[in-house]
This record gives structure tokens, C-alpha cells and sequence, in this order.
């Protein structure tokens, strides 16, 4: 959704630079077709497989991101009480929301069961017991699937990958079988699914799929032991390309072989995509404010931070950073740093790209997932803004934070 025309960037029909000037910088940007379409692209692929394409919501959790899905009928993956009350905000239906996480406190499951959610996808024994109680107390029963630990190797990141078996993430997909057989005692749960999620940018999808085989034979040994699994929960974590050479799966071809594996196992489908569907339909903008030399290095110093995004910092992520006025020829090598104080506040480095100067402004690219949900106010820099684009029109769906904003709640 996002090209140059005339030597403009645009998002869908709306030059960048008008957005820039008028909100200022740093400041998001997502293009509302991109997100559909990529969540579409889950949702008709699974064709007449009963399935629930349940956004991630961690990945971009804007009530207006929310709200668009939620017409377009999407499902929801939680993993706080917080995210829950965007959803419930946002006219996102409960009954098509899971709730994902290793640490769910008995607050957030009871508001969990008072609203109706599908499904908890719980991670320990010790929760399940606690979801058992509290729904004891409020006369519900709750379904639950465990979220099992397949020991696959997603290779991806380590801070992203969660399937392995020295993970805090899931049980044990041997130990399996006997927790559910011991939930049978449990009076107030019942076991509806069993999900796994391996990681995060997923660029080879065959660790999904072998995940899947495994916890598929696993629901076919639980349904014949007699307990009422009628669904499997795929998770997340299909990649995408932030860098030229990264070959982004598709996500038809993902389902497509997925339902292979489904098959016949007459099974609805749960999925929990956040980074495919929110990831490459957002930039984050930036103004160029100096730059600088060093006898070793070339800095461009732009008002974007790590407290913006903070990706290159934390997963030595790469993202592309383009001008949004094509510049002819001249490049630079530079390291594009940040206000911050910190030297791990770089957006890039040694990245040759377009020689802007001061007053230019610049497009991180693919920065709509794990992107602004991870932004925070160190060094006392109000968060920036939100705008999303439909076709020829943009609205700001989240003001620039203000430095009242910064000490909401404090005192002296
Ligand atoms: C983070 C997460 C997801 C979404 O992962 P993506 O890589 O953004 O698709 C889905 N399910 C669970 C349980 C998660 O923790």
C-alpha cells in the first residue's frame, strides 16, 4: 500500500508528507486496507473449514485497528484484562475472543468470564485450577484448551521464539494427556481445544505446520479418551519481509497447507495472527534534525527514538527507511540515531540509503506491528501519534501524547 508517485510516498491514495505537516513527527501511520486485506487473506483461505481468525491483539492494539477488524468480523487474541477492555471498547464480539498468556491474574479471568469470552488458553496447571475457582464462584463454566509446548524450533529471534522446551510458554506436549485427564476433576472448566504458538516472524512456516501434526495426533488421543476437544488453535507468528531478500510466506499458501494437515479432523480452526496482518500496513514518520560526523561514522539524527520503536534496539531488528521525497541518486552510509540517551537508540546502522538532510522527513517501514504497543515515555518524550489511512482520506486516531499527559497520575 505504499509507493512512490512523482517522487511522493503515499500510503493507499494519500501523499505523506501532508500527514507529516499537519500531525508532525514521529507519528504512525497504518493503512486500514492493508490490514483488511490481510486478515481477509486468513479468513478466506480457510474457505469452509469453521475457523476464527483471531487478531493478536498485542501486535497493534489502536481502538480504531480494533474497531475495523472487529466489523470486518474478526476474532480476537488477548493477553491482559487491558487488551480485553480495548476489545469490549472497540464492539469486538467476546464469544469470538480467546485469552492467551503465562500470568493471568484472577482479576482479569473474572472479568474474562463476565464478559463472555470463547475460550482461556492456559499455560499452567496452577491457572487452571484458578480459572476452575473463579468460575465456580460466578456459577459459569469456562472452556479452556492447554497451550501446549511442541519442542519445535521456530528459528526465529530467541526473545521471539516460545516453542522450545526450556520456554516459559505452554506445557510440556508430553505431559499433556495426564493434565487434561486430571482436569476431569475439576467441576467449573471444560477442555474445548488445544492450542500452541512457537514464535514470532516466522519466515519458513514448515515448524507451524510440524507443530501442528503434533498437536493434532494429540487431540486425536483426547478424543478418543473421550474428552470433548472440538478445537485446534494454531497461534501466530507468520513472518514478514522487513528486508530486501527477506521472501515474506504468504499467508493463503500458509492456510493452504495447513488445511492439508487439517484435513478430515472435522475441527474448528483458531488462529492468532498480529504481525502478518498489522506489520506491513503501518510506517512510522520522522523528521531529519542534523547531521553529524564522526572520524568513524556518519549519523542522520531524526526525531523518532527507541522509545518509538524499539525493535532495532531489542531484536537487532532491520527496517527499511525511505525518504518521502525520492532523492536522485546520492547515498549515504550512515547509522540513523535517535534523541535518546542511550547508544542503543539507533532506528538503523551502517545503512546506506537516500543523502537527506536537515527538514527531511523519512519512512520507517513496516512498523505497524509491535511498533507504537511498544512505545513508552523514557526520557520523558510524549508518545507520538496515530493516523489511519482509508483510500484518499486520513484520520488521527490517537493525539500526540502532551507533557501534561506525561504526569497523569503523579504527585509531588
Ligand atoms: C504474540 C502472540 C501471537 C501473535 O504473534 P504474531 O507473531 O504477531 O503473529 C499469537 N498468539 C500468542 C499466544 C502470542 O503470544
Amino acid at each position: 500500500m505504499y509507493r512512490y508517485d512523482n517522487g511522493s510516498l503515499f500510503c493507499e491514495q494519500v501523499n505523506l508528507e501532508e500527514i507529516a505537516r499537519s500531525v508532525g513527527t514521529p507519528c504512525y501511520v497504518y493503512s486500514s486496507r492493508s490490514i483488511l486485506n490481510a486478515w481477509r487473506a486468513y479468513d478466506e483461505a480457510f474457505g469452509d473449514i469453521p475457523h476464527v481468525v483471531c487478531y493478536a491483539v498485542k501486535a497493534n492494539s489502536s481502538l480504531a485497528v480494533l474497531s475495523m477488524l472487529a466489523k470486518a468480523g474478526s476474532g480476537f487474541d488477548i493477553v491482559s484484562g487491558g487488551e480485553l477492555f480495548r476489545v469490549l471498547k472497540a464492539g469486538g464480539d467476546p464469544a469470538r475472543v480467546v485469552f492467551s498468556g503465562v500470568g493471568k491474574t484472577a482479576t482479569e479471568i473474572e472479568a474474562a468470564l463476565r464478559s463472555g469470552i470463547r475460550n482461556f488458553n492456559c499455560e499452567s496447571e496452577g491457572e487452571l485450577n484458578e480459572i476452575d475457582s473463579v468460575a465456580g464462584k460466578l456459577g459459569v463454566t469456562a472452556q479452556f484448551s492447554l497451550r501446549v509446548n511442541p519442542d519445535v524450533d521456530a528459528v526465529t529471534h530467541p526473545y521471539i521464539s516460545t516453542g522450545l522446551r526450556d520456554h516459559k510458554f505452554g506445557i510440556d506436549i508430553a505431559a499433556a494427556s495426564d493434565v487434561y485427564r486430571r482436569t476431569r476433576s475439576l467441576s467449573n472448566v471444560r477442555a474445548s481445544g488445544v492450542s500452541c504458538h512457537i514464535g514470532s516472524q516466522i519466515l519458513d512456516y514448515s515448524p507451524i505446520l510440524e507443530a501442528a501434526g503434533k498437536v493434532l495426533n494429540l487431540i486425536e488421543s483426547l478424543q478418543a479418551e473421550g474428552l470433548p476437544i472440538d478445537h485446534v488453535d494454531l497461534g501466530g507468528g507468520l513472518g514478514i519481509a522487513y528486508q530486501p531478500g527477506d521472501e515474506a510466506p504468504g499467508i493463503r499458501d500458509f492456510i493452504t497447507d495447513m488445511r492439508e494437515r487439517i484435513g478430515r479432523a472435522r475441527l474448528t480452526v483458531m488462529i492468532e495472527p498480529g504481525r502478518s496482518i498489522a506489520g506491513p500496513a503501518g510506517v512510522l514518520l520522522t523528521r531529519v534534525l542534523y547531521r553529524k560526523k564522526s572520524p568513524a561514522k556518519e549519523f542522520i539524527v531524526v526525531d523518532a527514538a527507541m522509545n518509538d520503536l524499539i525493535r532495532p534496539a531489542l531484536y537487532k531488528a532491520h527496517h527499511e527507511i525511505r525518504p518521502l521525497r525520492q532523492t536522485e541518486g546520492k547515498t549515504v552510509i550512515a547509522d540513523v540515531v535517535g534523541p535518546v540517551c542511550e547508544t542503543g537508540d539507533f532506528l538503523a546502522r551502517d545503512r546506506e540509503m537516500a543523502d537527506v538532510q536537515p527538514d527531511d522527513w523519512l519512512a520507517v517501514s513496516s512498523a505497524g506491528a509491535y511498533g507504537f504497543v511498544q512505545a513508552s515515555n523514557y526520557n520523558s518524550r510524549p508518545r507520538g501519534a496515530e493516523v489511519l489511512v482509508e483510500d484518499d482520506k486520513w484520520r488521527v486516531i490517537r493525539t500526540r501524547e502532551t507533557y501534561e499527559d506525561l504526569i497523569h497520575g503523579e504527585t509531588m
